[in-house]
């Protein structure tokens, strides 16, 4: 395409920034709302599944929370027989899955939240056909964004300036809307203050995650009682987390990962050990004779950042963030996507009322959107002394009650459905503090006095049956 090509000046032209998981959506969804959508995106792209060098979260183990998958199959109607047709494992969230948390295994029964479980890659892959399709979408690859194109008055965002990568050649694309979705990384904050604007407000958690991540082949004939494996932290005790999901390809991906410096090592030895050091020694013993499909892949997270756009006084119109340029959640808790999906949702919200005012519309109720998550993230991540300075009025009370009622999902059926809901944003947070569960908790009376007794470690099952 020559660069004249892209001088581009028509009515009805969104923009988007960023083609990732939150660029893809909003592109899905603008192309619903004007006759024209360029996705402009800094890599090269490929019609494979795999991890490329704008997103380097992606051999990571992603979950793709239920709420955001329902948004996504919205936009995209069909997109979940899309993804089981390329390989994706299906599972209920509760009764395929062993779950040790706040020191109990979590009672298993058939929640109906359902996890669609595949590779990042193959995940964004299958979203990027869907985009691809629409006839009004064109994806421009290997083009960076360098910048805003602005109005004279510097109140309005017309459209972006771009490059190839390692060129200073630039091109021009003019828009009526534009938006961001370029990531943790996005540099709006400095465009924003060359169009003469404040700086913008960041909230930031230290929380220092370390990730490590291996695919494994799923072993054949081994029955472990699990389909999916999680062992939570016991914050600030135990700080590492360990998971073991099925994803396409008859694999697993199996994810280490630990807060403040208690990171997981990338050799081999070091990978098991530190599976060793989890709370419950199941993944440990899974992975132990299991055949690795390749080599770790780690990343480190320093913090968590919220960047309070909804805070500004002003935001030049025509202009939109959303993802991780807006707020990047610690990943643990798996709510980036579903995150993005929600402030795509809004932003279609907002558009039913057209073009006007839509940035201050957008902005003016995307802190709601993002509030929750946010929440229900940090009071988990504050329980660790070290980020004790952020604590905000109610954490306490929070952390206590969010101990208790984790305990009761050892026991009681409804709190476990009512578990499943909150974490995948099907239900706001405080389901967990309906008069019913609030009793329960404070009672210590729940529906049985068994309490779930989790899945036999291998070695004892191996020790039982050699006794007998
Ligand atoms: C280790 C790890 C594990 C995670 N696990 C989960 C999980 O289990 N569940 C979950 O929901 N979320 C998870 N996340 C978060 C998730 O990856 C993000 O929330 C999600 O990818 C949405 O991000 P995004 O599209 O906003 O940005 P990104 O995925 O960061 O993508 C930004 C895109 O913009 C492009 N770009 C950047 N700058 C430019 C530019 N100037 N011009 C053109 N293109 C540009 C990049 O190449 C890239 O394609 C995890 C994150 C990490 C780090």
């Amino acid at each position: 395409m020559s660069p004249s090509s892209l001088l581009l000046a028509s009515p009805r032209h969104a923009v988007v920034c960023g083609g990732s998981m939150a660029g893809l959506l909003t592109a899905g969804l603008l192309a619903r709302h004007f006759e024209r959508v360029t996705l402009v995106e800094r890599d090269g792209l490929v019609d494979s599944a795999q991890p490329r060098k704008g997103v380097p979260q992606g051999p990571h183990t992603h979950v793709l929370l239920q709420r955001g998958l329902d948004i996504a199959a919205g936009i995209f109607p069909g997109l979940r027989e899309d993804l089981r047709a390329a390989g994706a494992q299906v599972m209920d969230m509760s009764a395929d899955c062993a779950w040790h948390t706040a020191g109990v295994w979590r009672k298993r029964i058939t929640s109906g939240v359902t996890l669609y479980s595949q590779t990042r890659p193959l995940l964004e892959l299958r979203v990027r056909a869907r985009v691809a399709a629409l006839p009004n979408v064109r994806i421009l690859d290997r083009q960076e964004v360098a910048g805003f194109l602005h109005d004279e008055a510097r109140t309005r965002v017309t459209g972006l300036r771009l490059r190839a990568p390692g060129s200073t050649e630039e091109t021009s694309l003019v828009a009526d809307l534009v938006v961001d979705a370029s990531g943790r990384g996005s540099r709006t904050p400095q465009w924003l203050e060359e169009l003469g604007l404040p700086r913008v407000e960041e909230t930031r958690m230290e929380v220092d995650v370390g990730y490590a991540t291996r695919l494994y082949r799923r072993p054949a004939g081994f029955n472990p009682g699990w389909e999916m494996l999680m062992v939570s932290p016991e914050l600030p005790r135990l700080r590492r987390f360990g998971a073991i999901l099925p994803i396409e390809g008859n694999r697993w991906t199996v994810t280490l990962c630990g807060w403040l410096k208690d990171h997981p090592p990338t050799d081999d030895a070091g990978f098991l050990a530190y599976a060793r050091g989890l709370a419950q020694p199941h993944l440990y013993e899974a992975l132990k004779n299991a055949e690795p499909l390749g080599p770790i892949s780690s990343h480190r997270l320093p913090h968590s950042q919220w960047r309070h756009y909804e805070r500004m006084s002003r935001m030049p119109e025509g202009f939109i963030v959303v993802g991780d340029a807006f707020c990047s959640f610690n990943p643990i808790y798996g709510q980036g996507m579903t995150s993005a999906a929600l402030q795509v949702e809004l932003l279609g919200q907002c558009l039913r009322r057209g073009l006007g005012g839509l940035t201050r519309r957008y902005f003016a109720r995307a802190g709601g959107v993002l509030k929750m998550p946010w929440l229900v993230s940090t009071t988990e991540d504050l329980r660790l002394p070290e980020l004790g300075d952020a604590r905000f009025p109610g954490s306490g009370f929070l952390q206590w009650y969010g101990e208790r009622f984790q305990q009761l999902t050892t026991a009681d059926s409804e709190a476990v459905q009512t578990c499943m809901e909150v974490m995948h944003m099907l239900k706001p947070p405080e389901s967990i503090l309906s008069p019913r569960l609030l009793w329960k908790v404070m009672t210590g009376r729940h529906e049985t006095a068994e309490r779930a007794r989790g899945p036999e470690p291998l070695s004892v099952r191996a020790s039982s049956s050699r006794a007998a």
